[in-house]
């Protein structure tokens, strides 16, 4: 038999940490709230009975407001986990009680993880354990679960309890008497369950839990029970009591008994440090970051050396080594073994210029990309990118975007596809349209190999700085679309959102190396498949016509006409030649096939007589000035078909989709018109 353990916690808890630990998956970790939407679920490994652990997201009550409590909410209700595993951060005990005491309620099996025990250690804070456990009621097991501490007990006593649970030993727990409420509270709660368990079946939700929600008139599950206006009524008039009796809202007399309640049991089963108290370090350290003048130029200084040591020396000295590698040996050797085997010359041609070059000209970047990552792991896991989230709220906020959306741009920086999936957090459907649309904006990692090979190409000497601009111009194009957008056809209030900042944590190095991977594998991947193809199809429609027959001069091939045909549309942005026309149609399937094409096209293969280097031959297309241009158009026109398939599904509207992609093009025709011609004008070249 299966078994089935839920994590439930608060955002930021370490309930992925957890889960990886648990399953030996390398889900995405991340030291900000709002990292995980959907449920996972994997088998936890090193046990001899079958467990599945399911992964929830973070949520900090199972109040029916937001789309994670929902989800948390009606998977434990509906699908009856075996074990609810609570993930308490034992570092910020009081709030995550918060959640704990609505758990109990709910009448299921719950035991309680209290993670992050190392800080807590670390701070000299000790925590009664015993204490806690018989205040809840329910097992509390001390894990850290970046460190793998604890996981083992935990598990064994979910277990246990899941055992207990199946053999029908506490069946219906009726939560604790003693509970959070006070006695007139809890008369209040009993009258409501007296009158209305007849009416909620077998399967039904625990009535106390039950009576406690209608009572807090939650919506969900009133429409849920079903049950008769009489008996509304009767709720109703017990809710009108209760609020007349306190002079307060029923809402406000439920939070104040639990917050009640939890300050009590903290305040007998945690000693602080007494050393402790004042300023930690990480408020110490957050009053600079988060300074109101001093917070956003020290973004810009941080990503700028980010950027830095990504393209300065570490970065090209790996791209020279690689380039050789590939373009040099394994060309070479390639054209030496298919003569010397006797193949035809279109398959020479093939395999050299078309797969090699197409391919080489990309993985030159591999390491490149992997470097970068790695540093805003870094900034990820140590907590920096949730103050910059922070500070970003608070600017986005006075522009009248909801604050929310820089979660899922923030996540744009790495891939479209799941920043657009991660805007399902936002409640409010036009703030939602809104953020799909801006996300493709923050440059993506595919989007990297073209300013690499660009700006190699036209501005060696400030490479890091150019690329940065375009990381920025993305940015400022986001928030001035967001602006005009907000003003016009999503016009609204933006949401309200609290923005909670994660302790400063020293990342761990698996962490680190899981990132970095995960980038480098996805981005290796999609070489090896997607841009394979899309190499092989591009050599062949640059060598042959559409009459089939293989051309001698590539402007008259497949590619050459369409090229050729379209060019002029570019031609105001400084870049009317049929290969970049060509160039950025095949960057629709994926933007890296960018920078694969003008491999192709420029003839870097080794096959040709007067093969030259990529960079050269692109200074016969561009000035710096129409390079910039382009990279300009790169970064703003429509994202891949992938990202464009995502944006469909969360739109889940044809109209909206095309409007997006619409907006998107045109936003980059304009900005790169703008850019190119302003440019002239002032006589930059
Ligand atoms: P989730 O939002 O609940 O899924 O939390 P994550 O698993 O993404 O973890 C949030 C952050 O807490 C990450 O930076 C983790 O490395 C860190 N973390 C997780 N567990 C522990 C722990 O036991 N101790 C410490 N010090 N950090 C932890
Ligand atoms: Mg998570």
């Amino acid at each position: 038999m299966a078994f089935r353990f839920a994590l439930v916690g608060n955002p930021n808890s370490g309930k992925t940490t957890m889960f990886n630990e648990m399953t030996g998956s390398t889900q995405y970790v991340g030291n900000w709230p709002g990292v995980t939407v959907e449920k996972k679920e994997g088998k936890a490994r090193k046990t001899k009975e079958d467990i599945r652990i399911i992964d929830l997201p973070g949520i900090y009550s199972l109040s029916p407001y937001s789309l994670e409590e929902i989800i948390a909410r009606d998977y434990i209700i509906d699908e009856k986990p075996d074990v609810v595993i609570n993930i308490v951060d034992a570092s910020n005990i009081e709030r995550n009680l918060y959640l704990t005491t609505q758990l109990l309620e709910l009448g299921v099996p719950v035991v309680v993880a209290l993670n992050m025990m190392d800080t807590v250690e670390s701070k000299g804070d000790q925590i009664d354990l015993k204490l806690l456990e018989k205040a809840l009621g329910v097992p509390v097991i001390p894990t850290s679960a970046n460190k793998n501490r604890g996981i083992k007990e935990l598990l064994e006593k979910a277990l246990q309890v899941a055992q207990t649970a199946a053999a029908g030993a506490a069946a219906k727990t009726e939560g604790r008497s003693d509970g959070p409420y006070d006695k007139n509270v809890e008369a209040g709660i009993s009258s409501v369950r007296d009158c209305m368990t007849p009416f909620i079946g077998e399967k039904g939700p625990n009535p106390r839990w039950a009576a406690i929600k209608l009572l807090e008139n939650d919506e969900k599950v009133i429409e849920k029970l079903k049950l008769s206006d009489a008996l509304m009524e009767e709720v109703k008039a017990y809710r009108s009591k209760m609020e007349k009796d306190f002079d307060s809202d029923m809402e406000t007399i439920m939070a104040d008994n639990r917050y009640n309640y939890i300050s009590g049991v903290v305040g007998k089963a945690v000693r602080k440090n007494a050393a402790g108290g004042s300023l930690t370090l990480s408020d110490k350290i957050d009053i600079v970051v988060t300074n109101r003048i001093l917070a956003i130029p020290l973004f810009l200084a941080v990503m700028y050396a980010v950027f830095q040591i990504t393209f300065g020396a570490i970065g090209s000295f790996t791209i020279d080594y690689i380039d050789v590698l590939i373009n040099e040996t394994l060309a070479g050797a390639a054209s030496g073994w298919l003569e010397a085997a006797g193949a035809a010359e279109w398959l020479q041609e093939l395999v050299v210029n078309g797969i090699i070059a197409g391919l080489g000209s990309i993985m030159v970047f591999v390491p490149q990309i992997m470097i970068m990552f790695f540093f805003i792991s870094i900034l990820e896991d140590s907590g920096y990118m949730a103050r910059a989230a922070f500070v970003m709220d608070r600017l986005l906020r006075k522009l009248g975007l909801s604050g929310k959306s820089f979660i899922p741009m923030l996540m744009g920086f790495g891939c479209s596809v799941p920043a657009v999936m991660g805007t399902r957090t936002l409640e409010n459907e036009k703030d939602r349209r809104l953020t799909i649309i801006l996300t493709p904006f923050m440059s993506c990692g595919a989007r990297l190999p073209v300013y690499a090979l660009f700006t190699a190409a036209f501005f060696a000497e400030n490479q890091s700085l150019v690329i940065f601009s375009i990381y920025i111009l993305g940015i400022v194009v986001a928030i001035l679309s967001g602006i005009i957008l907000k003003n016009t056809i999503l016009k609204g209030e933006a949401a309200p959102f609290v923005m909670e900042l994660p302790p400063y944590r020293i990342p761990t190095a698996k962490g680190l190396l899981i990132h970095m991977w995960d980038r480098g594998k996805g981005f290796i991947k999609k070489a090896g498949t997607v841009i394979f193809a899309a190499s092989v199809i591009i050599w062949f429609c640059q060598s042959f016509s559409f009459s089939l027959q293989m051309v001698e001069e590539a402007s008259e091939s497949i590619f050459g006409i369409i090229g050729g045909a379209i060019a002029p549309i570019f031609a105001p942005l400084g870049f009317g030649d049929w290969k970049s026309a060509v160039a950025l149609l095949t960057g629709l399937v994926a933007k890296e096939a960018v920078v694969a094409t003008m491999g192709i096209l420029h003839g870097l293969g080794a096959v040709a007589e007067d093969s030259v280097e990529l960079a050269v031959s692109l200074q016969n297309y561009f000035t710096p000035l129409s390079a910039y241009a382009f990279m300009a158009f790169t970064l703003l026109y429509v994202p891949c078909i992938a990202a464009f398939a995502a944006i469909k599904r969360e739109m889940n509207s044809w109209k909206w989709t095309l409007f997006a992609v619409a907006y998107q093009t045109g936003t980059a025709w304009i900005v790169a018109f703008i850019i190119y011609q302003v440019g002239r004008l002032l006589g930059l070249n």
